[in-house]
């Protein structure tokens, strides 16, 4: 599963990144610095996984993890394969989901690509490029469906009528995800298609120290610019948290944010809601030798679940045990969950739920 992040030159994707990843890829105060996409693989934080650790005291704690993809370049006149735009447009493709980032920082000293700082401005421009590339998309398989739709076939004539609906929206400058379309069409005929303006996104506004509790006004002015798109707007003082992940002791790190006014650093939360908007979520299994966090989608069954861990799991898959989080923090051990009777034996059909401690029994 794949994060990218996305957003005009010199408005903190690379610091973002590298603070996300702790891996120093180049930040420079000039447009183009990053020209490379960036891959980093970073642990999704949770606390259920330390309370498991203190509980089972195991060998080794394995975290889940999100894949954050750095895309830079992204510029107006991309889609026409500006700046290397088409390049950057196809790693976009190739993501789960998008963390647009948008300045929303004064300072003389660092170059906007536009002049002045303005967040809605930047938004649009990036949108109007993922725009125009998923446009294409829609003109594209509009040829091929009209040829059909032409001899009467009935599917075809459906299909004709939703991409219309697409190519309105975008020519009217609206992303795939707002365009009101019916969940059984979108799921039929649009999400197939696969369009850059589909994928969830969560917008990133990049503040200054004193922003990083409250916001700022052109913080209020994004989330008023969005409040359409049921998109989450998370605000990080990004340069900052980069500063504060270079220290190395962990509890200066913490004197640092509550500093500026945080419990946690605003990072940890950005990649919760990360895994979050990629519709995932968390199931535990806890032994002496090893606690770790898995990753499924929402709604995955227990033999799913199972094939995450090995695909033989799932193949013979017989049952699994299943204790809820809650009761195995509340009670302590494997063994009082199963005296207090409180540990469930689940077949093929149980959908398993975020915070399970399973365990499998199958065939090899
Ligand atoms: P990118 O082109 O979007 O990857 O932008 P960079 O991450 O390279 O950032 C561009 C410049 O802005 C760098 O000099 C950063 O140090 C600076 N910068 C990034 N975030 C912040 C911030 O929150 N506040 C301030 N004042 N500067 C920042």
């Amino acid at each position: 599963m794949k994060a990218g992040i996305v957003g005009l030159p010199n408005v903190g994707k690379s610091t973002l990144f590298n603070c996300l990843s702790n891996a120093k890829a180049q930040s420079a105060n000039f447009p183009f610095c990053t020209i490379e996409p960036n891959i980093g693989i970073v642990n999704v934080p949770d606390m259920r996984l330390e309370k498991l650790e203190e509980l089972v005291k195991p060998e080794r704690v394995l975290p889940a993890t999100v894949e954050i993809v750095d895309i830079a370049g992204l510029v107006k006149g991309a889609s026409k394969g500006e700046g290397l735009g088409n390049q950057f447009l196809g790693n976009i493709r190739e993501t789960d989901a998008i963390l647009h980032v948008l300045r929303c920082f004064d300072n003389d000293n660092v170059v906007h690509v536009d002049g002045n700082v303005n967040p809605i401005r930047d938004k649009e421009t990036i949108d109007i490029e993922l725009q125009l590339k998923d446009l294409e998309t829609v003109d594209k398989k509009l040829e091929k469906v009209k040829r059909a739709a032409k001899t009467g076939n009935k599917e075809a004539i459906k299909e004709q009528e939703v991409l219309l609906k697409l190519k309105e929206g975008l020519e009217a400058g609206i992303s795939v995800r707002a365009i009101d379309i019916a969940e059984d069409d979108r799921k039929e005929l649009v999400a197939p298609l696969q369009f850059i303006t589909d994928k969830p996104v969560l917008y990133v506004c990049n503040v200054d120290e004193d922003a990083a509790v409250n916001g700022n006004e052109y913080v209020e002015k994004v989330k008023e610019a969005v409040k359409d798109e049921h998109a989450e707007v998370l605000v990080l003082a990004v340069g900052t948290e980069a500063d504060i992940t270079e220290l190395d002791d962990f509890e200066e790190r913490k004197m640092f944010l509550n500093d500026i006014g945080l419990d946690e650093a605003g990072s940890a939360k950005l990649i919760r809601s990360a895994y979050k908007l990629l519709n995932q979520q968390t199931y535990f299994t806890a032994g002496v030798k090893e606690v770790r966090a898995w990753t499924i989608p929402v709604g995955a069954t227990a033999p799913q679940a199972a094939g995450v861990i090995h695909t033989d799991f799932e193949k013979g898959f017989i049952r699994a045990e299943v204790i809820k989080y809650d009761d195995y923090v509340s009670l302590g051990s494997e063994a009082k969950v199963k005296d207090a009777g409180k540990l469930s034996v689940e077949g093929k059909e149980y959908v398993v739920q975020d915070g399970d401690v399973m365990h499998f029994r199958f065939n090899v």
